[in-house]
């Protein structure tokens, strides 16, 4: 071990750009300090410091690093002209953890370190305080106490609770000096009876334990949890670093105060400075919802010249970063401190609106602009929010914390949330007074949070923005009891498993599950996404097969319909039987004869779909699953049929006796009634339903697969049964036709699926070249088309540049081209194996969710290219799920496709992570 490395940062020398090395936070205080803001002299241990803490088995600090943090202690002690466990005029620190990536709540600070019975009697008579003093010392003491030795912290809230008690103070405020006094020594004899030692006085020693316990938090399950949860690898935060900051008091009286600001409203967007604050309290309080704080805007209000000096501190911050911060500060007897800044973590309304703006204020490029939305996270513009017409009384009001609306059963801790949420997918709502870190997994397992003390930026609130989930805070009318696993409300009440909703957009609780409706898109993100189009080479069309899909999609910024699945009109009730008619017929008349009844339905189907995304193309795809899916079940036929059967019998036996009964002069009342009886079972209506269903059950058994998925379907159908294409292909050509005759400009493009040799595809154009000329001739004007196919099996790949000789497009289906490159059958994948090979490694991702680039992509870029060696203008798109998502689009634009095809709520999405790929290959490019 280099004993001479250095560990050891003033917040003068480290270098602000280096978050690595620096933690966030760390890296933000240097170069705060370094543009001249009012940052509390510190210094920070560097990440490197906490690996080799953590490599050592022995669990020691590495050689000479508190060598160097006493320098830099020496150095704090001459900046602050106090003396650190100097009793007469002592310093304290605040030791805090920060690693590259802003993980907020996941790792513990602990504030007022120094303290002790010496230096809290300095802290007395430098402040005449001794409130103040008591204040600081039980505070530094409970968390110390938690965080560096492991005691409970409800024994602090106990004992805490039982002094206010007994003080009869309402608040935290009340409590006297004297109350104070005895809220330290019972914490310190907690500590002892705990620990079995005295609390720790050295400050030095304090300082050493602090570091090693920040350290150790790295590895914490907090921590751990949530990095597994957000990805978070090891090369982009290794370790975290530790801050030491003089400690500035907000609790220092009614000219002091401490808070938390957004540069930028993180909920709206909105440009405007955004906060809370209390007066006269620490950091904590304001963060932990103990007190419910006051909007920012009453700050101008309570102390003027500060609001002014925080206006001032946001501008600068802004101007800096160029990106929205979220910053701490503190006011200490009148005098602002920033004490930390990080860029602000916003949902995505937020992040469209002010990208937008910043670009717009010349703080920020339009490719920054871009880049700084993560593509998924559009989702959740797309989240639905309460029915307006919906007629539902809120029950409580609380704070509009973070927007969206859910519902979901009540819980009331997050371990039952993670139970009934992730163990049996029920949607749950975690309800808490207030949440804290270690609720965590509750929230992953949550589909919104509601909480009945704390404001918007209390943890509940910051974490489930983060997260995107719907969240209310501060609901105060709402009374929350553990125990009993259940809320009162005014009146009434609700308990665990209680269906209630909750709207974080108007911060509104309901009982009951409340309907809820589509989003719109806003003005901001139709400017966004507009300069996505104009940035990215990939064009993104939707998968949609009803005008209703075709038409969101087209509000969604679709180009064009990439994959119309036509089996789905086929399912339709009006349909069902006609298709069936069609597989069951004996004789080609009686097949069309069907097929002309179907004829016309599908032509209007796809006039409708044409109209709806006039001018832009639309793929349609001739019928694909094995024709035997619009059967009935073998085994329901079965029992149908035996009791047809027993039927027939029962009939059969009536007749016998309606004659026998008429033999031998039974009295009249008895032979009109089994007559009656006979007749109602009609012998020849059921004989009839008896053949029927019968030759349906020999139908399914002639039609049964042991493995459908690779059996008779797709394009094999087509080569079968060329009437079902034939059908298909007039429809279409003549729908387009009628667009035309009705001054609608119409692209079909005609894709038939699961094509593998090349003779394949011929034989299907031809009967597209018959039937267009016939329908050209019919109509007297030209129609265009497009001919293509679908590349999902892996020979279609391998013969892509023969299938190029006949296509015009290739889009590629890479639900069945995963599933056939693997030989996975999804289904029994994603059921049986597919967890085990994600969570043990052997496969990195689901690739039936993320695109497999190594196997499925590198077939993918094969075809590309040899395609396009025999066809160089060949178009080619996807059309599987992977086009929705952002890393497989990444990949599509790197091969070259021209467009992605997804469904339509995922279009968004795609069109920003299309820029994204553009702009990211473009910066590879310039490398
Ligand atoms: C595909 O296989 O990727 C595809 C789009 O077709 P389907 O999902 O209908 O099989
Ligand atoms: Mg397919």
């Amino acid at each position: 071990m280099d004993t001479m490395q250095k560990y050891v940062f003033a917040f003068e020398e480290g270098d602000g750009k280096n978050k690595k090395l620096l933690g966030g936070k760390g890296a933000n205080l240097c170069e705060m300090t370094q543009i001249g803001l009012n940052v509390p002299p510190g210094f920070v241990i560097t990440t490197e410091a906490c690996l080799a803490y953590l490599d050592d088995p022995q669990r020691h600090l590495p050689p000479g690093l508190m060598d160097q943090v006493r320098d830099q202690m020496r150095l704090l002690e001459q900046k602050t002209g106090k003396g650190f466990g100097d009793p007469d005029n002592p310093l304290l620190v605040s030791v805090r953890s920060g690693s590259a990536i802003s993980m907020p709540g996941m790792m513990d600070t602990i504030l007022n370190l120094g303290l002790n019975s010496d230096t809290l009697q300095g802290v007395i008579q430098a402040t005449g305080d001794p409130r103040f003093a008591y204040d600081s010392y039980r505070r530094f003491i409970q968390l110390f106490g938690k965080v560096a030795l492991g005691v409970a912290d409800t024994l602090f809230d106990e004992a805490f609770e039982a002094v206010k008690e007994s003080a009869h103070a309402k608040q935290d405020v009340d409590l006297s000096a004297d109350d104070l006094r005895q809220v330290c020594d019972r914490f310190l004899q907690i500590v002892e009876e705990q620990t079995g030692r005295p609390f720790p006085c050295d400050p030095y020693e304090q300082l050493e334990i602090a570091i090693k316990a920040v350290f150790n938090s790295w590895m914490g399950k907090r921590a751990v949890d949530y990095r597994k949860q957000f990805n978070i690898t090891p090369d982009m935060a290794n370790g975290t670093a530790v801050n030491v900051v003089t400690m500035v008091f907000g609790n220092r009286g009614n000219d002091s105060a401490t808070g938390v600001g957004f540069t930028r409203n993180p909920a709206t967007g909105e440009n405007k400075l955004y906060g809370e604050y209390l007066v006269n309290a620490q950091g904590e309080d304001v963060v932990a919802g103990i007190r419910t704080p006051k909007p920012l805007d009453y700050l101008r209000v309570e102390m003027p010249e500060l609001a002014d000096q925080l206006e001032e501190l946001r501008n600068k911050l802004e101007a800096h970063y160029r990106e929205v911060q979220d910053f701490e500060f503190t006011i200490e007897r009148g005098r602002l401190y920033c004490l930390q800044t990080r860029n602000g973590k916003m949902n995505t309304v937020a992040l469209v609106r002010t990208s937008v703006e910043m670009e717009r204020e010349g703080l920020i490029t339009k490719e920054q602009a871009l880049l700084r939305i993560p593509p998924e996270s559009l989702e959740q513009m797309l989240f639905p929010r309460l029915d307006p017409n919906a007629k539902a009384e809120p029950v409580a009001q609380g704070l509009a914390a973070s927007p969206g609306a859910a519902s979901g059963i009540a819980v009331f801790d997050a371990d039952r949330a993670e139970q009934l949420g992730k163990g049996q997918g029920l949607k749950v709502i975690l309800v808490r007074e207030e949440t804290k870190p270690e609720d965590i997994h509750g929230f992953f397992a949550s589909v919104g949070i509601l909480t009945s003390r704390g404001g918007k930026t209390s943890h509940a609130a910051v974490v489930a923005r983060g997260m995107g989930k719907p969240c209310v805070a501060g609901a105060e009318g709402i009374s929350v009891d553990v125990e009993r696993r259940e809320a009162r409300v005014g009146l009434t009440s609700f308990k665990e498993g209680d269906v209630i909703t909750i709207d974080g957009t108007t911060g509104k609780v309901y009982l009951g599950e409340i309907p809820t409706v589509e989003p719109e898109f806003t003005p901001e993100l139709n400017t966004l996404l507009g300069w996505a189009d104009e940035l990215s080479r990939l064009r993104v069309k939707a998968n949609a097969d009803t005008p209703d899909d075709a038409r969101r999609a087209r509000r969604y910024g679709a180009v064009g319909i990439g994959l119309a699945r036509t089996e789905r009109m086929f399912n339709a009730v009006d349909r069902l039987p006609i298709v069936i008619e069609m597989i069951v017929a004996e004789t080609a008349e009686q097949r069309r004869a069907a097929l002309d009844r179907l004829l016309p339905m599908q032509r209007q189907d796809f006039y409708e779909l044409f109209e709806v995304m006039s001018p832009h193309p639309v793929t349609i795809r001739l019928l694909d699953p094995p024709i035997h899916e619009f059967l009935p079940d073998e085994h329901v036929l079965e029992r149908e049929l035996k009791e047809l059967r027993a039927l027939a019998q029962v009939a059969g036996g009536l007749g016998v006796l309606a004659n026998a009964a008429s033999l031998i002069h039974a009295p009249e009342g008895v032979r009109l009634e089994v007559e009656r009886a006979h007749r109602m079972i009609d012998p020849a209506v059921v004989e009839e339903a008896i053949a029927k269903k019968a030759a349906m059950l020999k139908k399914v058994r002639a039609l049964y697969e042991t493995n459908p998925m690779l059996g008779h379907r797709g394009v094999r159908l087509g080569m079968t049964f060329p009437e079902i294409y034939q059908m298909q292909i007039r429809a279409i050509l003549e729908a387009a036709a009628e667009c035309a005759k009705a001054g609608i400009e119409v692209h079909p493009q005609i894709m038939v699926p699961q094509v593998c040799t090349v003779q394949e595809l011929r034989k299907v154009k031809q009967y597209v070249a018959d039937i267009h000329a016939e329908v050209q001739a019919r109509y007297g004007k030209p129609v265009d088309f497009k001919f293509g196919t679908m590349i999902e099996v892996v020979r279609a790949c391998m013969r892509a540049d023969s299938l190029a000789e006949e296509a015009e497009f290739f889009s590629f289906g890479t639900n069945d081209l995963t599933q056939a490159t693997f030989s996975f059958s999804r289904e029994d994948a994603e059921n049986k194996f597919l967890p085990l090979y994600n969570q043990s490694g052997l496969l990195q991702d689901n690739p039936f969710e993320v695109l497999d680039v190594k196997g499925v992509g590198k077939l993918m870029k094969l075809a590309v290219e040899w395609g396009r060696s025999v066809k160089p203008d060949l178009e080619v798109g996807i059309c599987g799920e992977h086009g929705g998502h952002p890393r497989s689009i990444a990949f599509c634009h790197e091969v070259g496709l021209n467009y992605v095809s997804c469904s339509a709520p995922r279009v968004p999405v795609a069109r920003l992570a299309a820029a994204h790929a553009a702009l990211k290959a473009q910066a590879t490019h310039n490398l």
